[in-house]
């Protein structure tokens, strides 16, 4: 096996050239070095018996002619330095020379006539097009010579049968008739061929040139996207000091200076303290989106049922106070995910449904696994109080709520972070609703 690849190499080295943008000129190369590395050990095998049979025969020079033209075959295929077109008009000219020896030796009805339309198609196929009608004007000379001879009588040709030159030029006409039909068509061929792979060249370039486009458009976005994170990061890291500042001293003015003040003045400052507050809680749940999925945490496998059970024991008071039901399916399925920040995803849409729910049912959580393609789809249903249609999208954006502060009580960052753990985790999130009968979160991740 290595010696046929070492073998099948060395040909392929000195036979196919080098070129490897698969054009015409290419696959033109790779026939020759094929045909090469087939027909040599071909050769070698016919060789024995031909010479055999032309020493039986006392056809001595056909004999020389077989074995200069395997020696040729051996020359052309290993022989170092030597340019490929060089190799290539070798080959013709030894299938040429063949051929005319065997006319001659072997008689003009013979294998000679075969030999030269072989070697004229075979010729048509490894030149380059300009190069085709070449085979076929050389085929012709020799066809007139060989009717010149027979005309004059001027060589004695062994089994003659071919009485005349004009039986002669009946049978090669035909020869040079093909030859020249072939020389025209085949060009054709490779042409078409030839324009075919230009245009999968030109659109491999475009495609190519394309993502590489995206690419880069993708890193710019992701790259402004971290900016962007770590501004909000900093920015909120930042406002919580002066923000404290201005609450605490309004704090100590209150306690210092209160007994001074009239009424008015105390509610401005309340306002103050509690618009102040409010603005800390908001920074903080700000930093605490921005935290999300920035740590340096690792994916692991973990089981749908434990990461649930985690999370039951978390908001069990809850679950006790409201009477919830939750049921898992199938609860042994193996998610690939980071850990807490899915506990974090499953723990807010758990708690959301315990929040809206019904006055008039207990609550009833069924969560759901399915394997997709390569992701897992994963929906949270309740049947709480749901969501007008048109909120559907709205209630994934930052501190979006859709009730009032004293009907239900929240920040609304909860879905803001299950949506930036869904996409850090390669997916996406959604809601189907219906007011009044409840909700069902899908979200989605890589397997
Ligand atoms: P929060 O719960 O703090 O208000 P979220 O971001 O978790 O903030 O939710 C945003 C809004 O989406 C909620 O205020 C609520 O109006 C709506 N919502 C979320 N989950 C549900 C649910 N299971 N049923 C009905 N409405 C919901």
């Amino acid at each position: 096996m290595s010696i046929w690849k070492a073998y099948t190499n060395k040909i392929n080295y000195n036979c196919a050239g080098s070129g490897n943008v698969k054009d015409m000129d290419y696959w033109r190369n790779n026939l020759f070095a094929t045909s090469i590395i087939f027909l040599l050990p071909f050769c070698l095998i016919a060789l024995a018996p031909g010479i055999y049979f032309c020493i039986v025969t006392q056809k001595y020079i056909l004999a020389i002619v077989d074995i200069l033209t395997v020696t040729a075959i051996l020359f052309i295929a290993f022989m170092p330095g030597i340019n490929l077109l060089v190799r290539k008009v070798l080959f013709f000219s030894f299938v040429v020379i063949l051929s005319c020896a065997l006319l001659l030796y072997g008689g003009l009805p013979g294998p000679g006539l075969l030999y030269l339309l072989a070697g004229c198609t075979f010729s048509i196929l490894i030149f380059p097009t300009t190069y085709s009608f070449w085979p076929a004007w050389i085929v012709t000379g020799i066809c007139i010579l060989f009717g010149i001879a027979i005309f004059f009588n001027a060589i004695a040709f062994p089994r003659q049968n071919l009485a005349s030159a004009s039986e002669w030029v009946a049978v090669s006409s035909n020869l040079v008739f093909i030859v020249f039909l072939l020389a025209a068509l085949i060009p054709r061929l490779f042409k078409g061929l030839q324009e075919t792979l230009d245009k999968e060249k030109k659109l491999k370039a475009a495609l190519r040139k394309q993502q590489e486009e995206l690419q880069q458009a993708l890193h710019q976005v992701q790259q402004k996207n971290n900016e962007l994170e770590h501004f909000a990061y900093v920015a909120s890291h930042d406002l919580q000091e002066p923000l404290r500042m201005v609450t605490s001293f309004m704090g100590l003015l209150k306690n210092k200076y209160g007994d001074q003040l009239d009424e008015r003045a105390h509610t401005y400052m309340n306002f103050a303290v509690d618009g102040g507050k409010r603005m800390q809680k908001m920074i903080s749940d700000l930093l605490d989106v921005s935290r999300t999925g920035r740590g340096n945490a690792i994916k692991e496998r973990v089981q749908l049922g434990d990461i649930l059970n985690e999370i039951q024991q978390n908001i069990f008071k809850l679950i006790e106070e409201n009477n919830v039901t939750i049921l898992i399916e199938p609860a042994h399925t193996v998610l690939t995910v980071y850990r807490g920040d899915i506990s974090r995803l499953f723990q807010n849409l758990l708690s959301n449904a315990i929040k809206f729910r019904r006055k008039d049912a207990d609550p009833v959580i069924r969560i759901c696994c399915t394997g997709q393609e390569n992701r897992w789809l994963i929906s949270v249903e309740d049947n709480g109080i749901g969501i007008e249609n048109d909120k559907s999208e709205k209630i994934f954006e930052i501190f979006t709520r859709l009730h009032a502060q004293d009907i239900y009580q929240g920040s609304g960052i909860g879905l803001a972070i299950c949506k930036k753990i869904a996409e850090q985790h390669g997916g996406n999130i959604w809601v189907a609703s219906e007011e009044g009968k409840g909700s069902t979160f899908y979200f989605t991740i890589q397997k």
